[in-house]
C-alpha cells in the first residue's frame, strides 16, 4: 500500500552531482545543475563535488546526514551498476538506512553518449529532477534471506536456448525450454553450412537436440510459448493450462529470452525491387536453394549470373544504421557454396565494405578472389545500387 503523503514525515534530501573528472562535468553543467534542484521542496542541500565515489566524497554525505539530519540521498553520477553499493555503505556508516538512496545515471545515460552541452545539462536535470521525486516515496527497508528455486526457464528452442539449457542441466539443475514452433533448432535448422569452417549445420544443431531431448533434467514443450509469468526474481511460476491448477504450475528462479532473430524484410528499399522481381530473394531463401541443392530462378532455369548485394538495411540511416556484422560473412559463404555447385556460374559481390568479422574472417574474404568471384564496390551515401529486369528472366544491376 502506498503511504498517504499527508501522513508523512516531510523529507529531508541530499543531493550531489559528481563531476567524475572531466567524465561528466564536460558535458553537463554540473554546478548549475546542483543549483537548481537545491530550489526544490525537500531537498536540504545540494553540492557537486569532483569525485563523489572517492572517500572524501563519502565523507561528505556522512558528515552531511549527520549534521544537516538527512534523510534521504541522491548521488547523480554514474551507472547505479558501479556505485550504488558504495554509497548505500555510507548511508548505513552514517546511521542511514541504505535503501533511502537513489541514484541519477548522468555519465552513461548523458555525458557519454551526448554531444551538446545545453541538450545535456537540460537532460541531467531531468533525469535528477526524477530521482528526487522518486525518493520522496522510498520506505526502509531491512534485508532478508529467501529460498530460490534453481529451476531455469528457457523461452526459444534455437541454438543459444539449446546450448544455455545443456550447461544448465550438465550442472544438475532443472530447465525447462518453450518453443514456439513445434519443432527444436530455430535458425539453424534453414542454414545448410557455417562459415568459416563449412561444416553442415545439421551437424551440429541434430546432436545438440538429441543430447536436450534426452537429458534428464530438460523438459521440452514445443509448440508453445508461456501465456504469462508471475513472481520475482528467483521465484518465478506460469501456468501449463487454462485450468491454473496446482498440478499444472511450474515453478522456476530464472529465465533465459533466447527468442533468437527475425530476419530483414528488404522490400521497402525499393531500389532492390524485392516482392517486385521474383528472382530477388533474401540469404535465407538462398540457403533453401543451396540446402536443396538445386539453384534455379523462379522459372525454373539454372542462373548464370549471380549478385549478392551487402549492407540490405544495415548501415543506412533509413533502416538501421548499425552493421549486423553477419551479413558479409554470410554473402562470401554463400559465393562460395554457388560456385561449387554451379562453377560456370559467374558471382558478383556488391559491398559496401567487406566486414569479415571473426576469427578467420580475413582468410575466408581472400579465398573468395581465388575462386574468381567480382567484387563490386558501392558506396550508400551517394545512391544505392539498382536492380532491374534487362531481357526476361534477366536481371541487371546499375550504380
Ligand atoms: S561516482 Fe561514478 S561518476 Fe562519480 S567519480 Fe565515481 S565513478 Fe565517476
Ligand atoms: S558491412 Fe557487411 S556485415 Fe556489416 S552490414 Fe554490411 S554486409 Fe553486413
Amino acid at each position: 500500500m502506498q503511504p498517504n503523503p499527508k501522513e508523512m514525515k516531510k523529507p529531508r534530501i541530499g543531493v550531489y552531482v559528481c563531476w567524475c573528472g572531466t567524465n561528466i562535468a564536460k558535458m553537463v553543467d554540473v554546478e548549475a545543475v546542483a543549483a537548481q534542484v537545491e530550489q526544490f521542496p525537500d531537498v536540504a542541500l545540494s553540492r557537486n563535488y569532483k569525485y563523489m565515489c572517492s572517500d572524501p566524497g563519502q565523507d561528505m554525505i556522512i558528515e552531511d546526514i549527520k549534521e544537516h539530519k538527512l534523510d534521504r540521498v541522491v548521488v547523480a553520477a554514474c551507472s547505479p551498476r558501479m556505485h550504488e553499493l558504495t554509497f548505500r555503505k555510507a548511508l548505513s556508516n552514517a546511521g542511514l538506512n541504505p535503501y533511502m538512496f537513489q541514484m541519477a545515471n548522468i555519465r552513461e545515460q548523458v555525458s557519454w553518449v551526448h554531444v551538446n552541452r545545453e541538450k545535456a545539462t537540460r537532460k541531467a536535470l531531468s533525469l535528477l529532477a526524477g530521482a528526487i521525486n522518486r525518493i520522496k516515496w522510498h520506505e526502509s527497508l531491512d534485508k532478508r534471506s529467501v529460498s530460490i528455486n534453481d529451476a531455469t526457464l528457457i523461452i526459444g528452442g534455437g541454438i543459444a536456448g539449446l546450448s544455455a539449457a545443456l550447461e544448465i542441466a550438465n550442472a544438475g539443475k532443472s530447465v525447462y525450454i518453450f518453443e514456439k514452433s513445434d519443432k527444436l533448432g530455430g535458425m539453424l535448422n534453414n542454414i545448410d553450412q557455417l562459415y568459416p569452417k563449412m561444416e553442415m549445420a545439421s551437424a551440429i544443431i541434430d546432436p545438440l537436440i538429441d543430447k536436450v531431448t534426452r537429458h534428464k533434467n530438460i523438459t521440452v514443450f514445443t509448440g508453445r510459448k508461456p501465456d504469462e509469468i508471475f513472481g520475482y526474481i528467483g521465484n518465478f511460476e506460469t501456468y501449463l493450462d487454462e485450468t491454473r491448477s496446482p498440478e499444472s504450475t511450474l515453478k522456476f528462479g530464472a529465465i533465459i529470452v533466447a527468442t533468437g532473430l527475425k530476419p530483414f524484410d528488404p522490400s521497402p528499399v525499393e531500389e532492390y525491387g524485392f516482392g517486385v522481381l521474383p528472382d530477388v530473394i533474401t540469404s535465407i531463401e538462398m540457403e533453401s536453394l543451396l540446402k536443396s541443392g538445386d539453384i534455379r530462378t523462379r522459372t525454373g532455369r539454372v542462373p548464370k549470373h549471380i549478385a549478392i548485394i551487402h549492407c540490405v538495411g544495415s548501415r543506412n540511416e533509413k533502416y538501421h544504421e548499425y552493421c549486423s556484422r553477419m551479413c558479409c560473412m554470410t554473402a562470401l559463404k554463400q559465393a562460395r557454396q554457388i560456385k561449387d555447385a554451379l562453377p560456370e556460374s559467374s558471382v558478383y559481390e556488391i559491398y559496401a565494405d567487406m566486414r569479415a568479422i571473426g576469427k578467420g574472417g580475413e582468410e575466408f574474404y581472400a579465398e573468395g578472389f581465388k575462386q574468381s568471384n567480382t567484387f563490386i564496390m558501392f558506396d550508400q551515401k551517394r545512391g544505392m545500387p539498382r536492380v532491374r529486369e534487362s531481357d526476361p528472366g534477366e536481371l541487371s544491376y546499375t550504380r
